[in-house]
């Protein structure tokens, strides 16, 4: 019992008491979080288009919403948070990969969207509640367009659909575009079609080589805001909580999505929180596949631990630009090893536990990361200034800050073991290790010289214990 509450229900207090507040891109300022319905917190991030591979600015997002999931569970219950991610598995650019690769667009499609789901499961991030995707959801889509059409913000032309952006008066409210700017708009075309030129394509006709669905207007395909603004009711509802992506996203996507499903739903907003994160950069670019400048995080991952990148891509404000280097992936290294060093203190347990107070009042806070790593610092110096048993107890505190946000998931012989694709691999040096052994049971001490010699001439440090040897790499 603590203040006359009996200890579950102190607890619920305690975290309700703690409020959440996010920085909300509609409201151009940060609020307080309350969903509309604690029992089911509904949450929907923007996911990849598959036909190739993702590069590390595109992890960002998924990361940072990883974290954000992560919290919410945390507050509302694991079991009331809906969070749908989805998979955009028509598109152009779909059918030029297919075109130029000469692989049918479902290969490349599935390929492609486990690729994605195994990266980012190697950078810790939670499988989302739902991952729909397009391909599932034909129908509503269709019913979607009939629907805006029905209503009046919609017209047909030459086999495509509309949406008129005029009859929708809060278009551009959420990016605060205006309608001149928007016609200048890069992605907008101009087309005999279309009413107003800024006019966006809610349906499309496809030609006999590309792939379609029947339709009113003839065989076709949606326009890629349509398939979000369906998945999005079909999965979670008319209103969600939050809304994520990228701040690339704001316009023209996320303004699209909110006039097709506030109009089709009288009225009813599409999100109650909108969260954008800002973009990875590289020197004063923003990376990306037009400019030519990305790193692939599979080929990262080549050279460098998920829970690194996962570090390196957290280390910034969400919100702010994050510059990609080197020296960053160095340091997230380094500073993780730090923590590494500690836990082969404790007995490892795949169990997390409790997140520490300091940890999640950074968290609620607009998921403030670098005050979240600060607090991480602290729980380290806290821990290496004490002995036995409050020094173990401070270190397992320390590593269920550190699980909370993705990270200490690996034992520590393994990470330090592992990870690098400099010199030999952890099997050859296994099998150097039992070569070793045999060797000096054999007397044979200048073979079992050479093999730690060469080793450490690699990089690789060995140490006798009394179960025999164990290896790490300097
Ligand atoms: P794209 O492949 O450009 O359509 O982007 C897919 C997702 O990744 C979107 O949510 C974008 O907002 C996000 N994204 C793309 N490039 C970056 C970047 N350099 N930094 C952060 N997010 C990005
Ligand atoms: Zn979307």
């Amino acid at each position: 019992m603590r203040g006359g509450l009996p200890l579950a229900e102190w607890r619920e207090f305690e975290r309700t008491d703690m409020a959440l507040q996010f920085y909300d891109t509609m409201a151009r300022e940060k609020r307080e979080f309350t969903p509309a319905d604690p029992s089911r917190v509904t949450m929907y991030v923007c996911g990849p288009t598959v036909y190739n591979y993702t590069h590390i600015g595109n992890a960002r997002s998924a990361i940072v919403f990883d974290l954000l999931f992560r919290v919410l569970r945390h507050h509302y219950g694991e079991a009331h948070v809906a969070y749908a991610r989805n998979i955009t598995d028509i598109d152009d650019k779909i059918i030029n990969a297919s075109r130029e690769t000469g692989e049918p667009i479902e290969a490349i499609t599935k390929k492609f969207a486990k690729i994605y789901r195994a990266e980012l499961a190697t950078l810790n991030a939670l499988p989302p509640t739902f991952e729909p995707a397009a391909t599932g959801h034909l129908a509503e889509m269709i019913a979607l367009v009939e629907n805006l059409i029905a209503a009046g913000a919609a017209y047909e032309g030459e086999g495509h659909v509309l949406f008129a952006i005029e009859k929708f008066a809060d278009y551009g409210k959420l990016s605060g575009v205006d309608q001149d700017e928007m016609i200048a708009g890069a992605r907008v075309e101009v087309a005999p079609y279309k009413k107003n030129p800024a006019d966006f394509v809610l349906w499309k006709p496809s030609k006999d080589d590309e792939p379609g669905w029947p339709s009113p207007w003839g065989r076709g395909r949606p326009g890629w805001h349509l398939e979000c603004s369906v998945m999005i009711e079909k999965q979670l509802g008319k209103t969600i909580d939050i809304h994520g992506g990228g701040q690339d996203l704001r316009f023209p996507h996320h303004e699209n999505e909110i006039a097709q499903s506030t109009c089709a739903h009288q009225g009813a907003p599409l999100a109650r929180y909108w969260l954008h994160n800002g973009f990875l950069r590289m020197g004063s670019d923003k990376m990306s596949k037009s400019l030519g400048n990305v790193l692939l995080t599979h080929e990262l991952l080549k050279q460098w631990p998920g829970e690194v990148l996962r570090w390196a891509l957290l280390s910034a404000h969400y919100r702010q630009p994050l510059e990609w280097t080197e020296k960053l992936l160095e340091q997230s290294k380094r500073q993780l090893d730090r923590f590494y060093r500690m836990l082969e203190e404790i007995e490892f347990t795949e169990d997390g536990g409790d997140p520490p107070e300091s940890l999640m009042l950074a968290l609620n806070d607009d998921l403030n990361t670098p005050e979240a790593y600060a607090a991480l610092h602290e729980l380290r110096d806290i821990a290496s200034q004490m002995d036995g048993e409050p020094r173990k107890n401070a270190i397992v505190k320390m590593r269920a800050a550190g699980r909370f946000m993705g990270f200490f998931y690996e034992k520590p012989e393994t990470w330090f073991q592992g990870q690098t694709t400099d010199g030999p691999t952890a099997d050859e040096i296994d099998a150097l290790l039992v070569a070793r052994a045999d060797a000096r049971k054999a007397k044979n001490f200048a073979k079992a010289d050479k093999i730690r010699d060469d080793l450490a001439a690699q990089g690789i440090i060995l140490e006798d214990g009394p179960d025999g040897a164990t290896w790490r790499r300097e």
